[in-house]
Formats: C-alpha cells, sequence, structure tokens
C-alpha cells in the first residue's frame, strides 16, 4: 500500500477505533461509521448494503436519503452493488450510469452522483455486504483512496461479524457467490458422495483487525517470516523435495516468494495503516488473489496459488492456528479438499463425517489412497487448480465414478445426484446380499476372496461382505496412527481383538511395512539420513530385520494374541530367501521363550512371504519349500516391475495392470511355486478390479485378498466365469500379445455379459 494510502487508512481507522469502543448500539456505529470515512476520504456519498435474508440492504448512508435506509434492497447479482458482492470485486467507475449492470434506485435520490466506487465487505471469504463511495464530479477514484477503502472494509467485517448484523451461516452458504463450477479429475477410489468443503489446512479466521500496538504487530509479523523462512529452508533439506524436477520448481519458488521483499514490505505497510499482523497478510493476499483473477496464463497463476499456500502458512504461524481441519473436527458431512495427504493424516478424520476426498494430486496405488478405499471413502485425485476454485464451506457433489466434482450445484443437480446415489446404494444393497453367497465359478471352482484390512474398525467388513477371511492385515496402519511406538501390550490387544472378530475365519497379519510413502515421524534411519528414494530404501523388512527390537516386540504380540490358534504371519519385500529365514528366526525364538515361560502358544504357525520385489521370483525355487502361502502385492511389484513410483501422479500412466508383461511375470510366478503346498493369493489392488480380475483368474489366480468395498463386485463376477473359456483365452493373449490387451479383454467381456466396470 502506498505511504499515502497508509496514512489516509491510518486516520480513518484510529476514528473508527473510538466509533467501534463507544458504547452505542449497532446502527449508530454504522451511522457513525459512514460518516467518519466519507470525511476521512472526502467523499460526498458513502454507503454500507449488508446482506440480510439473501438480499444486499442499505444499512447507512451519509449522502443518499435516509429514507432509503432499510427500504433500498438489491439481490446478490443486482445493480453495481449486487455485482461487487457476487464477484467479490471492487468497482471504480467515473460514470455509474454507464455501466451495464448499473440500476436506479430513485427512493435514495442517487442521480446527482456520478463516479462510484464499491468494494465488498469480506467475511471467510464471502461477501456479506458493500462498501461504496460516490461523488457528483465525474472522475475515477486514485489508487490510494480504493486501497483505504479496502482497509476500511476489513475492518468494518470485524465490526459487523461482532455486532451479529449479518448472518455468517447464510452468507456462508449462499450459493450464488460464483455459481456452480465442474471440476475433471481422475477417479482414485470409486464411489459418490456429497458434503461441504473442508480444506485439510484451513484459512484461519481473524479475530481481530485493528492493532492495539503497532510495534508489536510488526515484531509479531518479523518473527513470523523468520520463522516461515526456517520451515522452508528445511523443506529445502527433505528428500521428498530434494530429487529435482518439480518438487524442486516448486521449491524454489516458494522460496523467492519467502524471501520477497516486494511481498514483506506490503504487509508491513498494511501494519502502518492500523491493521493487526493477521488482517494484514490478508489484506495483502486480497489483493494478489484480485490481481489472480486477472492472470491468464495458468502457469502465472500456479505460482500465485504457491504464494496464497505461502500466505496461509504466515497466518498459520502469526496466529497460531496450527492445525489440520482433523484437529479442529468435522461438524457436518464433509470433502477434504488438498493438494496432497499423508495416510496417517487421512486417519486422523472423523470416518462418520469424512464423505470423500479431493486432491490436487494423488496416484492409483498411494497408500492414502488404499486406507481411503478400505475406509470406503471415494477419492478423486488430479483436479488442476482445485484449491483457487473451491472455497471453504461449499457444497460439493463428488462423483468419483464420473472423474469429477461439482462446486456449488444448482437445485435440480443436486437432486439428479441424489437419486444417482440413492440407486448407488440399492447397488451397493445388492452385493451386500450376495454375503452370504459363495463366489463359485460358472464351472464351479470355489474362488478365495479374502478382504484387506489395517484396523480394528475395519473388522465387521468381515461379516458385511462374507469375505473368506483377512488375505491382508496392513499392522503398520497402527503405527502410522499412534504418535509413539506402540507398547507390546497396545499390539497385543489389537491383534487379539482382530482374530476374535474374525472369529473361525483366518486373518494374515503382515508384519510393519514402514518406509515408502508409510513416513513414521518418531522412527528415522539410524543415520539421520533422508533418503532420495524411500520406496526402494530402508522399509519392510529391512528396517524390521535391522531394529531388531521391532519385529521381537511384533512376534511376541502377534504370538500371544494367537495363542490356541493358528497363526498366519507374512513378511513384506521379501527380496532374497535368507531374509524371509532371518525373520522367520525371530519368532521362532520369541517361540521358544515363550514355551520356556510356559506361557500359551499358537496351535499352528504358518509362514509366509510376499512377493513384490522382482528379484524374489528368480529364487522361488529356493524360497518355495519352506512356505506355506506366498502372497503377491501386486502395487508394489508394478512399480519395480515398470521402474514408475507408484506414488508419483505423473507416471499413474506409465504402467497398466492388463499389460502383457505384468501378466506373463505373475504366470511365471505361479509356475514358480507349482508342485509345492504353497496357497498363492494376489493381494494388489488390482484384484479389486473387474478386468484385472478376470484376467488374474484367467491366468490361474484362484485367491484374491481385496479392499472390502470389491468383494461383493469380484464376487458377482466370478459366480460369471468360466475359468477353461478365460484360461484359454488368456493363453492365447499372452503368447501372442494383441496390440491392447485391456480392449480384448472389455470386448471378450462384452460379447459373454460380463460386467467390468
Ligand atoms: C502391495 O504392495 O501390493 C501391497 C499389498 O502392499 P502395500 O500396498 O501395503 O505396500
Ligand atoms: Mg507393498
Amino acid at each position: 500500500m502506498p505511504a499515502s494510502a497508509a496514512s489516509a487508512a491510518r486516520t480513518i481507522l484510529t476514528r473508527l477505533h473510538d466509533v467501534m469502543a463507544s458504547r452505542s448500539h449497532a446502527q449508530a456505529k454504522l451511522n457513525n461509521v459512514v460518516e467518519v470515512i466519507g470525511e476521512g476520504l472526502d467523499s460526498e456519498v458513502c454507503s454500507i448494503y449488508l446482506l440480510r435474508e439473501g438480499m444486499l440492504e442499505l444499512f447507512a448512508t451519509r449522502g443518499l436519503a435516509q429514507e432509503a435506509v432499510h427500504v433500498t434492497r438489491m439481490a446478490v447479482g443486482e445493480g453495481l452493488v449486487g455485482t461487487i458482492a457476487q464477484d467479490t470485486e471492487m468497482l471504480n467507475l467515473a460514470e455509474a450510469t454507464a455501466h451495464p449492470d448499473f440500476s436506479y434506485r430513485p427512493e435514495t435520490g442517487e442521480e446527482k452522483f456520478h463516479s462510484f466506487a464499491g468494494v465488498p465487505i469480506v467475511r471467510r471469504e464471502r461477501a456479506v455486504g458493500v462498501l461504496c463511495v460516490q461523488h457528483a464530479e465525474p472522475r475515477r477514484y486514485e489508487e490510494v483512496e480504493i486501497e483505504a477503502l479496502q482497509t476500511v472494509a476489513m475492518v468494518l467485517s470485524e465490526l459487523i461479524a461482532n455486532a451479529d448484523l449479518v448472518d455468517e451461516e447464510e452468507a456462508l452458504l449462499s450459493p450464488a457467490m460464483t455459481g456452480p463450477q465442474r471440476l475433471a479429475g481422475l477417479a482414485l477410489v470409486k464411489g459418490l458422495a456429497i458434503g461441504s468443503a473442508v480444506f485439510h489446512q484451513p484459512r484461519i479466521t481473524i479475530e481481530h483487525v485493528m492493532a492495539e500496538d503497532r510495534d508489536a504487530e510488526l515484531q509479531r509479523v518479523y518473527l513470523a517470516f523468520d520463522k516461515m523462512r526456517e520451515q522452508i529452508d528445511r523443506m529445502a533439506s527433505q528428500a521428498e523435495f530434494g530429487v529435482g524436477g518439480e518438487h524442486e520448481e516448486v521449491l524454489q519458488t516458494y522460496k523467492m516468494f519467502a524471501y520477497d521483499e516486494g511481498w514483506s514490505r506490503r504487509i508491513i505497510e498494511a501494519i502502518d495503516s492500523g491493521l493487526t499482523a493477521e488482517a494484514a497478510i490478508e489484506r495483502v493476499q486480497q489483493r494478489t488473489r484480485m490481481r489472480m483473477r486477472q492472470i491468464d496464463d495458468p502457469l502465472l497463476a500456479d505460482r500465485m496459488h504457491d504464494l496464497e499456500d505461502l500466505s496461509n502458512r504466515l497466518l498459520r504461524i502469526v496466529s497460531g492456528q496450527m492445525g489440520t481441519a482433523a484437529t479442529m473436527g468435522l461438524k457436518q458431512d464433509a470433502i477434504l479438499i488438498a493438494r496432497n495427504l499423508g495416510p496417517a493424516e487421512l486417519l486422523e478424520y472423523d470416518k462418520r463425517r469424512l464423505k470423500g476426498v479431493v486432491l490436487e494430486e494423488g496416484s492409483l496405488t498411494a497408500h492414502v489412497v488404499i486406507v481411503a478405499r478400505a475406509m470406503g471413502i471415494p477419492v478423486l485425485g488430479r483436479v488442476r487448480g482445485l484449491r483457487g476454485a473451491i472455497r471453504e464451506g461449499d457444497l460439493l457433489l463428488l462423483d468419483a465414478d464420473g472423474g469429477h466434482v461439482t462446486t456449488r450445484p444448482q437445485p435440480a443437480v443436486v437432486d439428479a445426484f441424489e437419486a444417482r446415489f440413492a440407486k448407488s446404494k440399492e447397488r451397493q444393497a445388492a452385493y451386500a446380499k450376495l454375503r452370504d453367497v459363495e463366489p463359485f465359478t460358472r464351472c464351479g471352482t470355489r474362488i478365495t476372496v479374502m478382504m484387506n484390512a489395517g484396523l480394528r474398525d475395519d473388522m465387521p467388513g468381515l461379516s458385511l461382505t462374507g469375505a473368506d477371511g483377512v488375505g491382508l492385515f496392513r499392522t503398520e496402519f497402527q503405527f502410522l496412527v499412534s504418535a509413539t511406538l506402540p507398547a507390546r501390550e497396545r499390539q497385543t490387544r489389537l491383534y487379539r481383538d482382530v482374530l476374535d472378530a474374525a472369529g473361525d475365519k483366518p486373518v494374515v497379519f503382515r508384519t510393519v511395512d514402514i518406509g515408502g510413502d508409510k513416513v513414521l515421524p518418531y522412527l528415522r534411519h539410524n543415520d539421520g539420513e533422508t533418503e532420495e528414494n524411500p520406496a526402494m530404501g530402508w522399509r519392510a523388512l529391512r528396517v524390521a530385520l535391522e531394529r531388531g527390537g521391532l519385529l521381537k516386540v511384533q512376534a511376541r504380540s502377534l504370538l500371544e494374541a494367537a495363542a490356541g490358534r493358528t497363526l498366519n504371519v507374512m513378511f513384506p519385500m521379501v527380496t532374497e530367501p535368507w531374509e524371509f529365514d532371518a525373520a522367520r528366526a525371530v519368532f521362532e525364538a520369541q517361540l521358544t521363550y515363550l514355551k520356556g515361560q510356559k506361557k500359551p502358544l499358537p496351535e499352528a504357525i504358518r509362514y509366509g512371504a510376499m512377493l513384490e520385489v522382482p528379484a524374489l521370483a528368480e529364487q522361488l525355487d529356493v524360497l518355495a519349500p519352506k512356505l506355506s502361502f506366498l502372497s503377491i502385492g501386486t502395487n508394489d511389484l508394478t512399480q519395480f516391475l515398470f521402474a514408475a513410483d507408484r506414488a508419483n501422479p505423473k507416471l499413474a500412466e506409465r504402467y497398466d495392470w492388463l499389460s502383457p508383461a505384468i501378466l506373463r511375470f505373475l504366470k511365471r510366478v505361479i509356475q514358480g511355486v507349482a508342485g509345492h503346498d504353497v496357497d498363492i493369493t494376489v493381494c494388489g489392488e488390482m484384484g479389486g478390479r473387474r478386468l484385472e480380475a478376470l484376467a488374474l483368474l484367467g491366468i490361474g489366480i484362484r485367491r484374491l485378498s481385496i479392499t472390502p468395498a470389491s468383494v461383493g463386485p469380484i464376487k458377482e463376477l466370478i459366480r460369471k466365469v468360466d475359468l477353461e473359456e478365460i484360461g484359454g483365452a488368456m493363453n492365447g493373449w499372452l503368447m501372442s500379445p494383441p496390440r491392447d490387451l485391456r480392449s480384448a479383454l472389455i470386448a471378450w467381456a462384452q460379447e459373454r455379459g460380463i460386467d467390468c466396470d
């Protein structure tokens, strides 16, 4: 803000401060406010319109006819005042009547005034009113005057909120602010959801706008800048930002903005005009936002979003409101909006109220997506410009099936969506009816369909879906939701509860698979180093074998929890047979110890390995005789086979589960264990998709462990399949692959009336 604007605003603000501190009632205060502003800006007219019952009502004026107060009312979008509120943008006109939206109100007596300037009064990103000035002389207002008006409008928003002059909820939910918009993305977890937008990193509510002590505010903002710069510098040294490419670019931009003198100077000037540190940051941000709307270049617009992100960070630091929306708790059915999320962050949300997730990034096999799938929450990913298009509290219709989300929908659209939603629930109910139906193929083979789980809360899914057991229990989820390493007693309790819930159905516990995108803040690499490539780094069994104590505690917990029953345990990311031997030895040592203590023991222990690293396939002849079962983790296997990071959204289309490479590889694995008494299961996300499951049946897979929501659809598929027929077709395709195996398979299924959507 130029110095003169700062001083103009400061003079007005000082006087407004007295008005607001006075004991008069709200209307009298507003009457004084228009006088103070009018005088301060040397303006013949100054008026305040506020939103009441969906209309903008003239609440106070200096210069227009007093009879018009509480009489003149305009709809949002009507006239100049309504346009300002609708677009949350200022207008500055030398000749008001020349504007196409001008609407003449005779009761105000405004015909003698030509020039007009108005700014929105914004509360939580919504216009709750309009502040405007008018002059008889036709002239455009100077930038300093507009700046002062905008600063005053901020202060007014606080006064209005404190005096309960507008119904904030109504303003917040008003659907007419920018109208409906449909944003396209990639379906990461299918499904439909309706709810209001909640930002994972919420915008800050500013409590106080007017500063009491300018120096103290300056001090606060200096400190916040230091802290923010420190955070950004620290990020630069972290692996996830250190690998070059896009992340590095983003970080460079962040750094550039964080150290941008112009930005900090504008904030300091806003404090000089009498605002608090929070209000000053917000004020500068508002201005940036306004400029952003005029930018046509998407690249530049993206950069501006980065600045917005940084500005929010600064606001959070200065206001001490550091938490995410999860810490504050969801108040109603919500759809979460974020650039990206970690699995632990998602698990912090209240499952009953979280209905959907929309991400700017995200990929099919990222752990956050797996967790969401397990929770039955639809996820739409890779929505460009998401955070610029949606505002906190917007009503959203999330259609992950169709790959889009609609903001601020029209009532008719909501009705149609709800009808579809009801239909889809009916379909779910139809699948639920298959609960007690055993999945026999048309040719009479019983396929084993188990479900994947990771939390106590997942267990009711067993009886709801009728799955044959839990084929993959991801024990690391307990670690991910804990603030510290879970103690042995807590682990034992969880495993016992899970086994109790499963009754006579088997549960396969996978020992902790930490690392990759499952980061535990309390478990760091020994030498404290961050990794350049964590998916291929220190993770899963590699951590467990190196941190012997970790696996020992888990082995003890599992053995104790399974006393009197069968314990099925499997090790993740086995790369070489010796790793399996070493992990098994840890269990055997604990078993010996418990025997010595005369503690009750499991009736039987079945040991298995996960095949996720391609190298293991070359040594199956060595490993197979030692195994009770082998579980193929196609999520990791695929990323390693294709050298394409499963969590990198840019690579999501680099591999297809229906490519001959994967299917031929899996077939060789099946052949590799043939002749050994080893159950072979596929437990990656691939098995939960109908077309992919069809292909797996075709290459000889007879056991699947999949996300609970897929159990019904996959059972239904199985009942339509003739194994010999699909086996023959797959054989042919794998021997001489068609150009597009996926299309070939779809056509094959359609010809047989098998719906593979
Ligand atoms: C896999 O890699 O396929 C798997 C099931 O394990 P996770 O997804 O937990 O890494
Ligand atoms: Mg894995």
